[in-house]
């Protein structure tokens, strides 16, 4: 739009009316927003959820990869003191001194074996208490956020009922209210929320003399045209349509 562009209309509807029907407009576009975002919400309430879930299930197989591994410690004692048995008869039937302490030397190692492993079998038993507490804590957590879940999603759901039920009656008034509107008024207007949206028009700041939607400061003649009800000024600088009330 050039510079000093001014649009003159006869003003068949008073500018009020449109202003209206911004109104209207303006609230349409946000119940609309809304009811748009509401399926977001839910995901991101859910994503929640699934997280937790997956921090239980992980807890699960952790206590059960734990359980495995003190399962396969406890075979290798076994064929640890199964080994002891066997240097033990060994030694019962050997001839000399050194063959005996030889088998004895395995006997002490073997010995050393098992304690390496029941130490280490403690220590898994113990870690799979400690999982276990923390399994029950997530699982607590868990139940809390489901029942959280539920709370929010039907608070949700009635959220859209109202919405939807706001928006038709929206769309009910704004029918209303267009009818009040000119036509040739009504079509600049659309053309031109098209592109400026929530700031079709725009209330000057007459102590400041600036537009309400840009806030740049109007050349005085602006602001002086825009206090014509029976004219349309239209703001140099972004395009709205000026308003001034007396
Ligand atoms: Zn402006």
């Amino acid at each position: 739009m050039s510079n000093h562009a001014k649009v003159r209309w006869t003003l068949t509807a008073p500018i009020e009316s449109l202003l209206r029907l911004q109104e209207k407009d303006r609230r349409l576009a946000r119940v609309t927003r809304e009811i748009r975002d509401i399926p977001k919400r839910r995901e991101q309430v859910r994503d929640l959820l699934n997280a937790s879930l997956a921090e239980v299930e992980a807890a699960r197989s952790e206590i059960q990869r734990v359980q495995a591994e003190a399962k396969e410690l406890e075979l290798e004692a076994a064929s640890a003191r199964e080994k002891i048995g066997k240097y033990r008869l060994q030694q019962n039937q050997v001839k000399t001194n050194q063959e005996y302490r030889a088998l004895e030397d395995e006997i002490r190692a073997q010995e050393r074996e098992v304690r390496r492993v029941d130490d280490k079998q403690i220590e898994l038993l113990e870690k799979v208490e400690r999982v276990r507490g923390q399994l029950q804590e997530k699982q607590a957590k868990l139940r809390e956020e489901e029942s959280a879940l539920k709370v929010d999603e039907d608070a949700l759901e009635a959220r859209v009922a109202h919405l939807e039920e706001e928006k038709t009656r929206l769309a009910s008034e704004r029918e209303a209210l267009v009818g009040e509107v000119e036509p040739t008024w009504l079509s600049r207007y659309e053309r031109l929320r098209a592109r400026r949206g929530d700031h079709t028009i725009a209330l000057v700041e007459r102590s400041r003399g600036t537009c309400g939607a840009c806030h740049m400061k109007l050349p005085p003649q602006l602001v002086h045209d825009s206090r014509n009800p029976e004219t349309v000024t239209v703001c140099t600088f972004c395009g709205s349509m000026l308003y001034c009330r007396d």
